[in-house]
């Protein structure tokens, strides 16, 4: 066992505090990473809240990981000492059911191994990356580009490819119009890999604060949901709309922005249960649909996609001792995109 410094959330209700936590030895197939950078995702603050369900404590969170493979095991083949190397929502998953062998592992029948607050195959319950060393099985660990910084590189491992995987699946690109509710952590990395795919990119934000940033990342179209007459203006416009919002939204406003056979995609988690009407989605042949990561083939995928158009995340980088203003600051939506731990300064 590894004892490496991390932060850890004692309970749902305090502060994240310095600790310790074990890493299991490195096995035959597994890959010691140290860990340069961490993302911070909302996904982590509703998990640590116990939020989306009772988690064991003391627990760290973090899925968005880059740092350098450190040491390998014995029979590993696909990364070597000193690669540069990332880790994102899940570190295993059964590799037998239909879904792991279509390559889609983030929908394993068996259940997925979540990066944190999950049961490993030893048992143990998983510990993620607000910390300076991670163990994970070869097959779950990406290939960074030399071409993204590290830092910028992180939050791609679950805002990236969550964003990436329903872009490409419902075939995002030249001829299309994709809306993208919410500019944030998500909703910016939509934009800019809707952008890239060759897509006309509407982004439906509350305001218009973040109009200018908005087009910089590569939008078209920029508009308010607060007011009324978007949603008059917008009517039947869109093929595919991704809603990165973590809360309850009129959903049938939004679904009537679509045209004829278009989707919208919640990659945003609300915990609440979202009303909606059917009668919505009978005009124009709507869908409603969600998308959960992506698998570890196009994982990769994307991040070649991000090295080869010069694409990675907006960010602002923090000290670890800064995780706890850095969370209430995203309870705010008050960061520019993406809170970035560096890792050396723990
Ligand atoms: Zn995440
Ligand atoms: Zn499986």
């Amino acid at each position: 066992m590894l004892t490496v410094n991390a932060y850890a959330a004692p309970s749902a209700t305090e502060p994240l505090v310095p600790a310790t936590i074990e890493r299991r030895d490195v096995g035959p197939r597994d890959i010691l990473i140290e860990i340069r950078y961490a993302g911070i995702c909302h996904s982590d603050i509703h998990t640590v809240r116990g939020e989306w369900g009772a988690v064991a404590y003391p627990l760290t969170v973090g899925h968005e990981i880059v740092g350098v493979v450190a040491e390998v095991g014995a029979a590993v083949t696909k990364h070597a000492l000193g690669d540069r190397v990332g880790v994102g929502c899940m570190v295993n998953s059964c590799r037998e059911c239909a879904n792991c062998l279509a390559g889609e592992e983030q929908y394993c029948l068996n259940g997925n191994v979540g990066t944190y607050a999950a049961v490993d195959r030893d048992g143990t319950i998983t510990q993620g990356g607000y910390s300076t060393h991670i163990v994970v099985d070869e097959d779950f660990v990406l290939r960074v580009p030399e071409s993204i910084p590290y830092e910028a590189a992180a939050p791609l491992l679950c805002a990236g490819i969550t964003t990436y995987s329903p872009l490409r699946h419902w075939k995002a690109g030249p001829g299309s119009k994709v809306a993208v509710v919410g500019l944030g952590g998500l909703g910016h990395m939509a934009v800019k890999l809707a952008h890239a795919m060759g897509a006309e990119v509407t982004v439906l934000s509350q305001s218009l604060s973040k109009a200018d940033d908005g087009r910089r990342m590569g939008a078209d179209h920029y508009f308010a949901t607060s007011d009324p007459a978007t949603f008059q203006t917008l009517k039947n416009s869109f093929d595919l709309i991704i809603n990165t919002v973590s809360a309850v939204i009129d959903l049938d406003a939004y679904l009537r922005l679509l045209a004829l056979d278009g989707t919208m995609v919640n990659v945003g988690a609300p915990p609440e249960a979202l009303p909606l009407h059917v009668f919505t989605l009978f005009g124009n042949r709507r869908s409603f649909a969600g998308s959960g990561i992506g698998g570890i083939r196009e994982t990769q995928e994307m991040l070649d996609f991000c090295a080869e158009h010069g694409l990675a995340c907006d960010i602002e980088v923090i000290a670890p001792d800064q995780i706890n203003e850095a969370y209430a600051r995203l309870e705010k939506s008050d960061v520019r995109y993406r809170f970035v731990l560096d890792m050396a300064r723990i």
